[in-house]
């Protein structure tokens, strides 16, 4: 969306547009892989890399159908728990009984382009001047720390990896102390916020797995499923003015956002997610820090509305409002300040 862009560099919006335009004129007629249907386009990415810098290079844009397009994508595949599906497709279009080896080899190989954090992006497969115009927004928005995937715009902080090891650093010592979660939740966040002592027991429940693991080994590695996010609903014609502020107002103790991209479902919304993370769903007092600078940004746009913290296994498990008995937040704050009644509840 032109108007996201805008939150990335002044005239990024003039690129989004022409990249727009060329992506809805492609034509979709067959699969280029089995010859079915062919209603996806699929970006061929070939990365290269030299010590710590990677080149990310776009070389082509085919035509798949639903089905090769799993096939191509088993990491979503997995998530998602259609790998049985993506597996079946990919090995019958490549003649072979079994594509487990190879699968887990890209895993890995995935795995190892995951830690550069030094790409540059080139786009071969596309023809001048689009290409010149849609290289510069892709460059520039990573080189401010801006990462387009999926339906979601990025910002990662600098000091992601400080904040992440600090935070679930913190929740370790929590854990080694034996003290009760509850009890301890909330009195680190009763003047801020309210528990949902139904909805954060059944949360410790389903990690409690990570929990004794990570008490055990000290080893933040095995610290999974503890994210969570702060979620706020705004209006569209502020929507990135104030995810640029959040990101200003947080400063050095930006982990990491999101927002809507424009080009997800949502978009015809009047109000749109913004999506503040933390490391740990359990570290109070990065939580609370975090709250504080989003409530200060709300009070510059005059906002007056309640914020909900989801851990990310809520999101993980599919629990969102009415599909479930549970609320889909286990902390929940508003400008007016509530007293924190949620214990005797
Ligand atoms: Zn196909």
């Amino acid at each position: 969306d032109p108007l996201i862009a805008k939150v990335i560099c002044e005239d990024c919006d003039k690129a989004v547009e022409i990249v727009k335009d060329f992506w809805f004129k492609q034509e979709r007629g067959k699969c280029s892989v089995c010859g079915g249907d062919g209603s996806d386009l699929d970006e061929d990415w070939r990365y290269y890399v030299d010590g710590q810098k990677g080149i990310s290079e776009l070389v082509g844009i085919r035509v798949l159908c639903k089905k090769c397009h799993l096939a191509k994508h088993q990491g979503y595949a997995k998530v998602n728990g259609k790998s049985k599906e993506a597996l079946e497709q990919l090995a019958k279009i490549n003649g072979v009984s079994s594509v487990k080896d190879l699968v887990e080899n890209a895993f890995l190989i995935h795995f190892e382009l995951s830690k550069i954090f030094d790409w540059t992006f080139k786009l071969s497969a596309l023809s001048e001047p689009l290409r010149g115009k849609a290289e510069k927004l892709l460059n520039t928005a990573y080189k401010n720390n801006f990462l387009l995937k999926g339906n979601w715009l990025y910002y990662i902080g600098k000091n992601h990896g400080k904040i992440e090891e600090e935070s679930i650093g913190r929740t370790i010592q929590l854990l080694k102390s034996n003290k009760d979660l509850l009890y301890i939740a909330i009195s680190s966040v009763s003047e801020k916020a309210t528990v949902l002592i139904n909805e954060f027991n059944t949360f410790i429940k389903m990690i409690n797995d990570t929990l004794e693991k990570l008490k055990r080994s000290e080893n933040i590695l095995m610290a999974e499923y503890l994210t969570g996010k702060w979620m706020i609903f705004v209006k569209k014609d502020i929507y990135p003015k104030f995810f640029k502020r959040i990101i200003e107002v947080l400063g050095d103790e930006v982990y990491e956002l999101k927002i809507d991209d424009g080009s997800s479902q949502f978009h015809s919304n009047k109000e749109l997610p913004v999506i503040v993370y933390v490391p740990s769903a359990l570290d109070f007092e990065y939580i609370i820090k975090v709250e504080d600078s989003i409530k200060k940004v709300m009070k510059e746009f005059n906002i007056n509305k309640d914020l909900f913290f989801k851990p990310d296994i809520f999101t993980e498990k599919g629990i969102y409002s009415g599909n479930s008995e549970l609320k889909p937040y286990i902390y929940f704050t508003s400008v007016q300040r509530r007293k924190a009644t949620a214990y005797r509840a």
